[in-house]
């Protein structure tokens, strides 16, 4: 892995291939389109899955990086459904930090029902910590990545409490597109007549547009507080 002469402006950390789209794909495109330099890193193939190769799931990815207009993405290559935080994972993604030097990252948010989820919110955590580490043998320079911001994912069918909600307008329709890129996961198809995996995360991100007064949105949880020097930064005052 190269330094990126420019750094991140913002850098998606997701377990599996499909959960950076699922969770925050309305985000990235919204931010892409702000001119932001957007960049994903996924810490696993996500495979095996009852109906997924190695090989389909990477030209997966690869369609869907093309419709996100991602800035740079990359596969870190632990092992899925085993995912630790521990000093290799740490050090691996902690090099990515270095190199890639992102000023905010988006990682899954502590609770989850899938394993490999709460994981790697614990290692986003740690990796961050170890990214600003001196005397050390990670490759590039110590950096500290200012800002973590949590997103939810499908498993776990809980209500989130937000620290703020991203307006994504018009972009669901990207990020759907996106979405369905991962065939072989059969998110559109629809079980015992209910409405499919795609279908729910529209209607979760009309939701979130509903609490803002807007059409679409994504939410996101921070553990540190959101300092402000004015209140033109909360609302747009004339
Ligand atoms: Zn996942």
């Amino acid at each position: 892995m190269q330094p990126l002469e420019t750094p991140l402006d913002l850098l998606v950390v997701a377990p599996h291939p499909d959960d950076a789209e699922i969770s925050t794909g309305g985000t990235i495109v919204t931010s892409r389109r702000q001119g932001l330099r957007v960049g994903v890193v996924e810490l696993t193939n996500g495979e095996p899955t009852p109906n997924g190769t190695i090989e389909r799931r990477a030209a997966e990815t690869a369609a869907s990086t093309t419709v996100l207009d991602l800035t740079w993405r990359h596969m870190l290559g632990l092992p899925n459904r085993q995912l630790r935080d521990d000093i290799e994972a740490r050090r691996a993604l902690a090099t990515v930090f270095r190199l890639t030097r992102p000023k905010i990252i988006l990682a899954p948010y502590w609770e989850d029902s899938h394993p490999d989820h709460v994981a790697a919110s614990q290692l986003v955590d740690a990796a961050r910590f170890w990214s600003k580490l001196s005397r050390t043998d990670i490759p590039g320079e110590p950096y500290h990545p200012p800002r973590i911001f949590y997103f939810w994912s499908i498993h776990l069918r809980i209500h989130p409490k937000p620290a703020f909600v991203l307006d994504i307008g018009d972009a669901i329709e990207a990020k759907l597109d996106a979405v369905r890129c991962y065939e072989s996961q059969r998110l559109d198809v629809s079980r015992d007549g209910l409405p499919s995996i795609v279908d729910d995360i529209r209607d979760r991100a009309r939701y979130w547009g509903w609490t803002i007064g807007r059409h679409y949105a994504e939410p996101f949880a921070a553990r540190e507080e959101l300092g402000v020097r004015s209140f033109r930064e909360l609302v747009p005052l004339t």
